[in-house]
């Protein structure tokens, strides 16, 4: 699908010229002791890393620009960028970074007064935000509409990976899906099940799958809007597998996620005595919530993806936040990291189950998008990508293909 999209070399001669590059630095955000705003985990800066070398050795004059959490279009000081743009400083040195672009509301709006304001000086436009590319707002799809523009590095391989997967993936070809909103997902799963030997899935949105089939599922998140769709995609294509057991926690208790507000919240990891976290079957009773997958499940799961050529997760196996229903998410990150087929996690949530075992070397690639992964992997476009197939200097019937592939 990178087809029809200009990249780097597609931009001409840049020396001199002022390129603004939009970057996915919605990075994680921690506090010092002493209160101060540090970024947590910098993957995202480093990957834009290529795409700014290489402008650079092109002689271009570069303004980056990201956006950062979600201020709700008006400047608020607990989401500027001061700490990535300490963090950028660090790893690549006098690049501009401009303030959060959601601190306007032209930029979800996308107005395109915001998008005339943005390449205000600017000769270029560069995409590497491949995180945020399924939304159309003004800095992902209006700068192409005016320069000549090109998806980045990053971009490109992200769009090569992924539609990678679509095209030609070694078999079996297993899909591992987890997360909380099944809403979100049905899509994706119902398009990649047409492709995939098998899709397993876990999860909270496990539940709504488990309770269109007849299960009980106790008190575990569900959605009724959906018990349809989840039975339909049981029937056809019929290769997906779902959790066989779960780990549960005990009606009124809290996760470590919920609030602490009242005195039954016991959240802490430390009521692992029995009477508020219970293994249960197929079925859930009542007031209980399954926040985990078990370990039937775990063996289950991770024997299909140790056997597969290639491996695609997104989201978590259970409430991983909560150490107490960590297990699954872990046993599945090793089982994708022990695969000697091609892996590739995506999501924020497997990435950073991912990282927090140090098991990134081990994956073949790790995507930086969640909802723009699913959204490629659905539809087979983003709307950025649409908008660098329309500017000015692309070339409808190229067949351009990242460095990586050359
Ligand atoms: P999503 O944004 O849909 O990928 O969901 C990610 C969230 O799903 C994480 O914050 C998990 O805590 C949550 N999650 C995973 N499994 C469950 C579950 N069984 N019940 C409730 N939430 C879950």
């Amino acid at each position: 699908m990178i087809r029809g999209v200009p990249l780097l070399e597609d931009l001409g001669d840049i020396e001199g010229k002022h390129v603004l590059v939009r970057v996915d630095f919605n990075v994680p955000i921690t506090k010092t002791p002493a209160g101060e705003r540090v970024v947590a985990d910098d993957f995202r800066i480093r990957a834009a890393l290529p795409t700014l070398t290489w402008l650079r050795e092109h002689g271009a004059e570069i303004t980056a620009c990201t956006h950062l959490g979600r201020p709700g279009g008006k400047p608020d000081p607990a989401f500027d960028v001061s700490p990535v743009r300490a963090r950028l400083d660090d790893l690549m040195p006098g690049i501009k970074l401009l303030e959060n672009l959601r601190f306007s509301p032209g930029e979800e709006g996308n107005d395109p007064e915001f998008v005339l304001e943005l390449i205000k000086g600017q000769d270029a436009y560069v995409n590497d935000a491949f995180g945020s590319s399924h939304r159309a707002h003004a800095s992902v799809v209006g700068p192409p509409k005016y320069l000549p523009s090109a998806a980045g590095r990053l971009m490109a391989r992200e769009v090569e990976v992924l539609t990678g997967l679509l095209d030609a993936p070694a078999k079996p070809f297993v899909v591992v899906i987890g997360g909380a909103k099944v809403k979100d997902k049905l899509g994706v799963v119902r398009s990649l099940a047409a492709r995939a030997d098998t899709v397993l899935v876990g999860g909270g949105m496990a539940y709504t799958f488990l309770r269109a089939l007849g299960h009980s599922i106790g008190a575990s998140i569900v959605d009724p809007t959906r018990f349809e769709d989840c039975a339909e995609l049981m029937r056809s294509p019929g290769n997906l597998l779902l959790p066989v057991d779960s780990k549960a926690l005990a009606p009124d208790r809290k996760l470590s996620t919920e609030s602490q507000g009242d005195s039954s919240g016991t959240g802490d990891g430390s009521d692992t005595d029995g009477t508020d976290v219970k293994l249960c079957g197929l079925d859930i009773p009542d007031g209980w919530r399954g926040v985990d997958i078990g370990p039937a499940t775990i063996v289950l799961f991770s024997d299909v993806v140790a056997s597969a050529g290639t491996v695609l997760w997104n989201g978590p196996m259970g409430v991983f936040e909560d150490e107490r229903f960590a297990a699954g998410t872990k046993a599945i990150a090793e089982a994708v990291a022990g695969c000697p087929g091609r892996t590739v996690v995506g999501g924020g949530d497997s990435v950073a189950a991912v990282s927090q075992l140090g098991l990134e070397d081990k994956i073949g690639f790790v995507s930086t998008g969640g909802g723009a992964s699913l959204e490629l992997l659905e539809f087979g476009d983003l709307p950025g990508l649409a908008a660098l197939r329309a500017a000015p200097n692309a070339r409808p019937d190229s067949h351009n293909e990242p460095e990586a592939a050359r």
